[in-house]
């Protein structure tokens, strides 16, 4: 019994059985790698435990061997994230081979602003702009203050000017390249309406910085990792999970991000969610433990591996890589 699950009131997997709910994979439509966990900032919140220190990333090796599984796949979306997925060697290799396959897979980017703006990574915006890449960036605030508090210092100041720079290249402009935020609450609450904060952000925003943007995600943050660390430093953790516990929303399960995707990790293992990978809890409903050995149309109607960590995807209006989910 791991430890979210001994805190919590009740288990998720009682709580579905509560309310009839029999949660299965449908069709992958989505697969995302974490091409690993470097990264040039260190969040608090980080479900990832990414810095600029860690050493694990994807090689090309392993890079080679998920484009050649994907290519006869019909899988419509591939999400990279991290990390800081854009700080990888193979980063720029893997998405115009990506691009190469298939012209019409859609890519998504999960960038933290900030990586477009480093020196050495010089070209990595007019980059996403030319291949027409999604990107989805992480904005916990419209003001300085509680970026900078859960980000680091500064970092407030370089978002804004990589979403201006993102701007000038048309980024939340043209249909083609679609600029979405990324909201996730400073501190132990659950994020607010998703369509209000959408408007709030767009609005302060445009006044103050001249920035647009498509849409807000809100996502609520995972007990696990860093931001268990922080719970726990802070006295937090018991009452976080009976937040999540509490506000348990069965209309969220449907949307569920671990019923279409496919997570695989910088070593090409498999599971059902980034969450669920940081926590080596792998995959549910197959036997494979790596990528190249999945049968991915054998996945529908499969189980998924559950914990009580999951309460996090399906507190309130309920959370997943796209945003709330009802
Ligand atoms: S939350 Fe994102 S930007 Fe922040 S440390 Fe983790 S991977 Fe890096
Ligand atoms: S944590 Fe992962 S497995 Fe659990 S409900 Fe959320 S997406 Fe699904």
């Amino acid at each position: 019994m791991s430890e979210v699950l001994s805190i919590a009131r009740a288990s998720f997997a009682e709580k579905l059985s509560e309310n009839n709910i029999n949660l299965l994979r449908t069709k992958p439509k989505i697969l995302q790698i974490n091409v690993g966990k470097l990264c040039n900032l260190t969040c608090f919140h980080c479900h990832v435990n990414a810095g600029p220190k860690r050493k694990e990333i994807i090689t090309r090796n392993t890079v080679d061997k998920i484009l050649k599984w994907i290519e006869p796949t019909d899988i419509p979306v591939v999400d990279l994230t991290g990390g800081a997925p854009e700080m990888i060697p193979d980063f720029k290799y893997l998405v115009s081979s990506l691009k190469k396959q298939n012209n019409v897979r859609h890519i998504i980017d999960r960038c933290n602003l900030t990586i477009l703006l480093d020196a050495e990574f010089c070209g990595l915006a007019e980059f996403l702009a030319d291949n027409k890449i999604e990107i989805v960036a992480s904005m916990p605030c419209y003001e300085p203050k509680s970026v900078n508090a859960q980000r680091g210092d500064g970092v407030f100041d370089s978002s804004i000017a990589a979403l201006k720079l993102l701007n000038d290249l048309g980024y939340g402009k043209e249909e083609e390249l679609p600029l979405n935020l990324v909201y996730n609450p400073v501190g132990t609450h659950l994020p607010p309406d998703q369509g209000e904060l959408e408007k709030d952000y767009k609005d302060e925003l445009i006044k103050h910085y001249d920035i647009i943007f498509n849409k807000l995600y809100t996502i609520t943050n995972m007990p696990i990792a860093r931001y268990l660390s922080y719970l726990k430093r802070n006295g937090q953790y018991e009452d976080y999970m009976n937040l999540l516990v509490d506000n348990f929303n069965p209309n969220a399960v449907e949307g569920l991000m671990c019923r279409d995707t496919i997570s695989v990790s910088w070593k090409g293992e498999i599971f059902d969610c980034d969450f669920n990978q940081m926590l080596d809890m792998p995959m549910g409903g197959s036997k494979s433990r790596f990528l190249w050995d999945l049968d991915w149309i054998s996945l529908e109607g499969k189980s998924i591996n559950l914990e009580n960590h999951c309460f996090g995807c399906t507190a309130g209006a309920g959370s997943s890589c796209s945003g709330s989910l009802s």
